[in-house]
C-alpha cells in the first residue's frame, strides 16, 4: 500500500470517478478524462508525487528537489503538490537564467519554487549522483525526486490508474515520458488487458532504455505493446499533421488535448484503427494524463 498524504490524497479525491467519454468516430474507444482529475494540476502528476511528498512529510524533510525542462508538467505540478504538503520545493531547470519565465515556471515561481537554471550539458549528467551532490548539500533535509518522479513509491502510485478503468477494458493506452505511469499500469495489469504505450520521443535507443528500466523496476513487460512505428519530431514537438490532428479531434469531441504527450497519442491510436484495426480489439481505454496547462506556449 502507498503511504497516503491526507491532504493530497483528500484533494485528489479518494471516492473520485473520472468520466469515460466515448470516441464517436471509433465507438470501442473511450477516453479516461484524467485531465479533469484537479483543476490546477491535472492528469497523471499528483499519482507519482502523492507517496512521494507523504514520504517526506513523514520522514520530517523539509523539502523537495527535482529536475525538468522549462515547460515540464512534473515541475509545475510538484511546486503546487509540495506547497500543498507544507514543503519548499527546488526545481533544476534544462536552460539559462537569461531566458524569459514560460507561464510553467512563473507559476513553479509563484507556489514557492525556488528556480535554478542548468545548462544543457550539465542536464544531461541529471542521472548520475554527481549531479544531485551538491544540491542535497545546499539543501540539507530534502528528497531527491528524479525525472518524472521515477521510483518504487511513485510507480505504486501510478498504479491508482486501475481504480478509474472499467473492468471490460481490453487494451489500456497510455503516454509515456519517464514511463513511471506504464510501469505502475504494468505492475497492476488485470489478466488479460493489454497496456499500450506511446512513446513521445523520437530517439531509438530510448526505447530499448525504457524497457531495460522496466526491467530493472521488476516490472513484467509481458502485457505491454510498445507502438514504436510513430512518425515523431522529437520530445515537445509536433508534426504538421499531429498539430492539425490535434484541432480536429478537440473541435469534434470537445476534449482538448495537450501538446506533448496526449496528441500524440491519440493520434497513434487513430493511426493504429486506420491501418490495422485488429491491434486494437474489444474496448479501449485511452488515459488523458492531463498536462493541459502546456498548452499557454502555443
Ligand atoms: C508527465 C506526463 C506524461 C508521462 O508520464 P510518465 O509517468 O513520466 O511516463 C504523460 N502525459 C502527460 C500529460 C504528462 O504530463
Amino acid at each position: 500500500m502507498p503511504i497516503q498524504n491526507d491532504r493530497l490524497t483528500d484533494t485528489i479525491g479518494r471516492e473520485k470517478t473520472l468520466a469515460l467519454q466515448q470516441w464517436a468516430e471509433f465507438p470501442d474507444v473511450h477516453i479516461l478524462r484524467g485531465d479533469q482529475l484537479h483543476p490546477v494540476v491535472s492528469g497523471n502528476k499528483l499519482f507519482k508525487l502523492e507517496p512521494l511528498l507523504a514520504h517526506a512529510v513523514r520522514t520530517g524533510r523539509k523539502a523537495a528537489i527535482s529536475v525538468g525542462g522549462r515547460y515540464s508538467n512534473h515541475l509545475h505540478a510538484l511546486s503546487w503538490a509540495a506547497r500543498e504538503s507544507g514543503l519548499d520545493s527546488i526545481g533544476l531547470i534544462r536552460g539559462f537564467p537569461e531566458q524569459p519565465l514560460t507561464p510553467t515556471l512563473q507559476d513553479c515561481q509563484e507556489w514557492g519554487m525556488q528556480l535554478h537554471f542548468i545548462p544543457p550539458g550539465e542536464y544531461r549528467k541529471r542521472h548520475l549522483p554527481a549531479f544531485w551532490q551538491p544540491w542535497l548539500t545546499a539543501y540539507p533535509d530534502s528528497i531527491r525526486i528524479d525525472e518524472g518522479g521515477w521510483s518504487a513509491a511513485a510507480i505504486e502510485g501510478s498504479a491508482r490508474w486501475w481504480h478509474y478503468i472499467p473492468g471490460d477494458a481490453r487494451n489500456v493506452v497510455c503516454a509515456v515520458g519517464s514511463g513511471c505511469t506504464l510501469a505502475g499500469l504494468l505492475s497492476h495489469v488485470p489478466q488479460g488487458v493489454r497496456v499500450v504505450a506511446v512513446p513521445v520521443y523520437r530517439d531509438r535507443n530510448a526505447y530499448a532504455g525504457l524497457l531495460t528500466k522496466l526491467v530493472h523496476a521488476g516490472i513484467d513487460t509481458s502485457a505491454l505493446a510498445l507502438v514504436t512505428d510513430l512518425p515523431n519530431r522529437g520530445f515537445g514537438k509536433l508534426t504538421g499533421e499531429q498539430r492539425q490532428f490535434k484541432n480536429d479531434f478537440e473541435h469534434e469531441t470537445g476534449i482538448p488535448l495537450d501538446p506533448v504527450y496526449t496528441t500524440k497519442v491519440l493520434h497513434a491510436v487513430r493511426q493504429q484503427l486506420l491501418q490495422s484495426s485488429a491491434d486494437l480489439q474489444g474496448k479501449t481505454v485511452v488515459i488523458h494524463t492531463g498536462g493541459l496547462q502546456g498548452n499557454r506556449q502555443g
